[in-house]
């Protein structure tokens, strides 16, 4: 085969692994069909890596092979990790993949041929935004795995000496662009723009966190769309680009889904008003049920609406939620589940999880869907979640979450609320749905108590 013809034959590679990564996006925007999503990406990212090593400019695989097998020694446990771990995960994938595109660029700088003015900015660029996502995403990572405080750590002028160390890092990529032959302010270029991106995190609380991983996705993929341009590889720029916008995408929906603007996750200190909020709450009585009564409200109800949060998840209960769904629709009870956008702890949490249990898709309702229905709703069961269905976001005009769409339970004829204890959820402020006369509190884990009423309800059954 003539080195043309091989080179056409891997274009065409390359076009099939764009086409699979936009088909992947586009399949991964619906519960029904995200399983292909997630096999397309992995083709399409399998592909773009066989034709990359059947280039003709792959002079030895050695380091290759001996990198693949790191990568997939790191790999491999990461994807292993229980889901409630996964947005921690995302962060540290993120944390490596923007780790590879700055030292792809550093090498470049290094080894590769002399750099004119214009590549010379393509990588100065490209190595500021991969180092400062590289520090950012692994602060993210240590705030959601708490091994590093989870409240926004802020002083006095933080965002002038942030500004201007990132200014900093830029105005020696201007200086590398006038003279690219200036090996010693590289290195120092990295190491402010590596600076830059602990001091761009470590103000941002634990609550915005999912928001900034998925705006830090952004950023690694601006990064490798760089690189793409560094390296004149167009299947990088194009998976650069889809990664940049869909994360830039995913970061505006969780906004508006928690009614906060961009400025106000990156410079709000959001962790703080929790605090506040959380020292001034009163002391009211509330109404508890044990899995017997609240198997016999179930029994009675014509339609239920089950509400899952993030405590769903950390319990395991979504195959026990299931068999509770099997039950009560044995019976003819109409169960349908409330699915509010930031539920959980990632985009789509509770959807997965729902999905892992095999509940069928039609029976997930989106909040603005579900939420004119809750007054005609007989119970409203939420299960480990809080925040989702805080009215207070309706009526209190200085809750920190004053504005967030919820779910509106408050509405339906009975309230069931499954949880632990009074706790607050992640916004760390109390919830005035349990102190309504309407709602009943079941207090336990949320596994063994829904399979308690699972018990109850076949018990009365048989
Ligand atoms: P939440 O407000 O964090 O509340 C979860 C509740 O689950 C807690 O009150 C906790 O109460 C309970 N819980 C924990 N473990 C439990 C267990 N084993 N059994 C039973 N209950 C348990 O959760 P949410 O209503 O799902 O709201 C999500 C929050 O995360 C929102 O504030 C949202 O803005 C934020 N957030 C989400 C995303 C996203 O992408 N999904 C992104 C950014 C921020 P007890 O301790 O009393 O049991």
């Amino acid at each position: 085969m003539t080195e043309l013809a091989l080179q056409q034959y891997l274009d065409f590679a390359y076009i099939v692994a764009v086409v699979l990564f936009v088909l992947s996006l586009k399949f991964l925007s619906s519960p029904a069909s995200a399983r292909w999503g997630v096999l397309a990406g992995e083709i399409g990212a399998a592909l773009a890596v066989i034709v990359t090593l059947c280039n003709p400019e792959v002079a030895q695989y050695k380091w290759i092979l001996i990198s693949l097998i790191l990568g997939a020694g790191i790999g491999v446990p990461l994807g292993l990790v229980h889901m409630t771990a996964v947005p921690q995960r995302t962060a540290l994938s993120h944390a490596l993949g923007a780790l590879s595109a700055a030292m792809i660029g550093v090498a470049e700088y290094y080894v590769g041929t002399a750099p004119t003015r214009f590549e010379m900015g393509e990588i100065a660029l490209e190595v500021i935004i991969g180092s400062l996502t590289f520090t950012g995403s692994l602060i993210a990572a240590g705030k959601l795995q708490e091994i590093l405080p989870q409240r926004p750590i802020v002083y006095r002028g933080q965002n002038i000496v942030s500004l201007s160390v990132l200014a900093g890092a830029l105005g020696l990529a201007v200086a590398l662009v006038v003279n690219p032959a200036n090996t010693t302010l590289f290195p120092i270029m990295v190491i402010v723009a590596l600076c830059f991106g602990i001091l761009l995190v470590t103000p941002i609380g634990g609550a915005d966190m999912p928001t900034v991983i998925s705006l830090l996705n952004s950023y690694a993929g601006v990064s490798a769309a760089l690189l793409g341009f560094v390296l004149n590889s167009k299947v990088l720029v194009v998976a650069g680009a889809l990664d940049g916008s869909s994360g830039l995408i995913l970061s505006v929906i969780m906004c508006k889904a928690m009614n906060r603007s961009f400025t106000n996750v990156m410079f709000g200190a959001f962790g703080q008003v929790q605090a506040s909020a959380a020292g001034v709450q009163e002391e009211r009585t509330v109404r508890s049920a044990t899995p017997d009564e609240a198997a016999g409200i179930l029994a009675a109800a014509n339609s239920v609406v089950i509400v899952p949060g993030y405590g769903m998840a950390v319990a395991q209960a979504q195959h026990k939620v299931r068999e509770l769904y099997d039950v009560l629709t044995k019976r003819g009870v109409e169960v349908r589940f409330a699915i509010h956008p930031v539920a959980g702890r990632m985009p789509g949490h509770m959807n997965v999880l729902l999905a892992e249990a095999d509940i069928p898709y039609d029976r997930l309702i989106e909040m603005d869907d579900i939420n004119g229905d809750f007054p005609q709703t007989d119970v409203a069961l939420v299960i480990g979640a809080n925040d989702v269905t805080n009215p207070a976001a309706r009526t209190d005009t200085g809750s920190p979450i004053f504005g967030m769409p919820i779910l509106d339970v408050d509405k339906a004829r009975t309230v069931m609320v499954i949880k632990r204890s009074m706790s607050p959820g992640f916004a760390g402020i109390d919830n005035p749905l349990y102190y309504l006369d309407k709602t009943l509190m079941l207090f336990g884990d949320a596994k063994s108590f829904v399979n308690s009423i699972v018990h109850e309800l076949t018990g009365t059954t048989h």
